[in-house]
């Protein structure tokens, strides 16, 4: 188990493609940590560096107390677990588990046959060797329930299973850090939420370090200890699940973070009399006393509002001066919860997640509460700061 520190860590790929640019990390001993971000911000990249797998162009990587930066992948101490699984088809997932250990034993007849065989303490090294190996094999296909399994080929598998036994050969070699490159994202849905629990539950266990790359945000916040949303090369936030969720940095992760994802409304800032509002076109909505002072400098500046679809139900007691006037188009039941779809004239697309035993009508104008408790101000554009999380 070790820390891994990433230190102005850059990648360059040919063709001057900034894959990464200038990132620092620290992993702490034990956490598990997921990389998300959307296709090509630089996940996969940032976990293969980590692996040994590529070149760093610029900056230090250091697993434990040891910079890594030119040391081969066998010998960094860290197992990968790929997207395919990448099993030998040829060997029985007890081979398939065994094969990093064997190659790595010491005392082998086959690397020095006269040697070995002339001298006797060799046999009971070796002897002792395999049955830890074996010892090894068995409690982490105990683990992961794959006992019955040991003798099939990958072909004779599951999806699930398989992807199981890619686990079961990281686990076997207790190595300094697991890397994850999207492992669940060839399983079907249902499978998929499956192996995550059993993930997180393999992590309470074994306690090793893990860097897991995905581009499911839902994934991510389920499986993270932290979560690192990334965008262009760049990390955008590093923080809690609840932290991205609850005090997104700025407006690109708190789009990302969240489904159905959160809904923004461009408008103004205005100051009536002693409050501050916020002018969305067709409707004014009063910034809560929460946000007041830390919104001062922003008056009569164009910004952002962003309301959570949960954050929207239908107002009970009328318009007030803290909701929207709507034309609904959509209602979707889900059972535990309704999205009910909505527009104002200014901003289509707008998603309510309500309680699914309010009444609310399709195709007709509606009232819709906000919790001004619960919004957030962004800066314009699409990575507008979040001014909210400053106050
Ligand atoms: P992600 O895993 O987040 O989808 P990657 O780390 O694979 O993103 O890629 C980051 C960026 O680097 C992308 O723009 C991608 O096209 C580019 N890239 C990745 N691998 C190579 C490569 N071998 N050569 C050139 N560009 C690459």
């Amino acid at each position: 188990m070790a820390e891994v520190t990433l230190t102005d860590v850059t990648k360059i790929y040919p063709g001057d493609v900034m894959a990464v640019d200038n990132v620092s990390l620290a992993i702490r001993d034990r956490e598990f940590l997921v990389l998300v971000g959307p296709s090509g911000c630089g996940k996969s990249t940032t976990l293969r560096m980590i692996a040994g797998l590529e070149d760093i162009t610029a900056g230090t990587i250091r697993i434990g107390d040891r910079i890594v930066n030119g040391v081969a992948p066998k010998d960094r101490d860290i197992a990968m677990v790929f997207q395919n699984y990448a099993l030998y088809p040829h060997m029985s997932v007890y081979k398939n588990m065994a094969f990093g250990l064997l190659l790595r034993r010491r005392y082998s007849m086959w690397d020095n046959p006269f040697g070995f065989i002339f001298a006797p303490g060799n046999w009971k090294k070796a002897r002792k060797e395999r049955r830890a190996i074996d010892g090894q094999v068995r409690e982490a296909a105990d683990i992961l329930g794959i006992n019955d399994l040991l003798h099939r080929r990958p072909k004779a598998l599951s999806g699930g299973q398989r992807q199981r036994v890619a686990v079961g050969r990281a686990i076997v070699r207790h190595p300094k850090a697991f890397l994850f490159d999207e492992p669940l994202s060839n399983l079907d849905a249902k499978l998929r939420l499956g192996m995550r629990a059993e993930l997180k539950r393999l992590h309470r266990r074994v306690q090793t370090t893990t860097v897991y790359v995905t581009h499911d945000q839902e994934e991510a916040m389920t499986l993270g200890d932290r979560v690192v949303v990334m965008k262009d090369g760049l990390i955008h936030q590093c923080g809690t699940p609840y932290e991205v969720y609850e005090q997104p940095t700025n407006r690109f992760v708190a789009g990302f973070v969240g489904t159905p994802p959160m809904n923004f409304l461009s408008g103004r800032l205005e100051r009536v009399g002693e409050r501050l509002v916020f002018d969305e076109g067709d409707n004014r909505l009063t910034v809560s006393p929460r946000y007041k002072s830390g919104l001062e400098p922003y008056v009569d500046q164009p910004l952002t509002l962003g309301i959570r679809p949960e954050a929207l139900r239908p107002a009970s007691e009328g318009p007030s001066d803290a909701t929207l006037n709507v034309q609904v188009s959509v209602v979707e039941p889900l059972g535990d919860r309704t999205d009910v779809y909505a527009g104002t004239p200014k901003h289509d697309g707008i998603i309510c997640r309500i309680d699914p035993h309010t009444h609310v009508a399709e195709g007709a104008p509606a009232v819709m509460q906000v919790d001004m408790d619960r919004v957030h101000f962004f800066e314009p554009g699409e990575d507008g700061r979040n001014l909210s999380c400053d106050v």
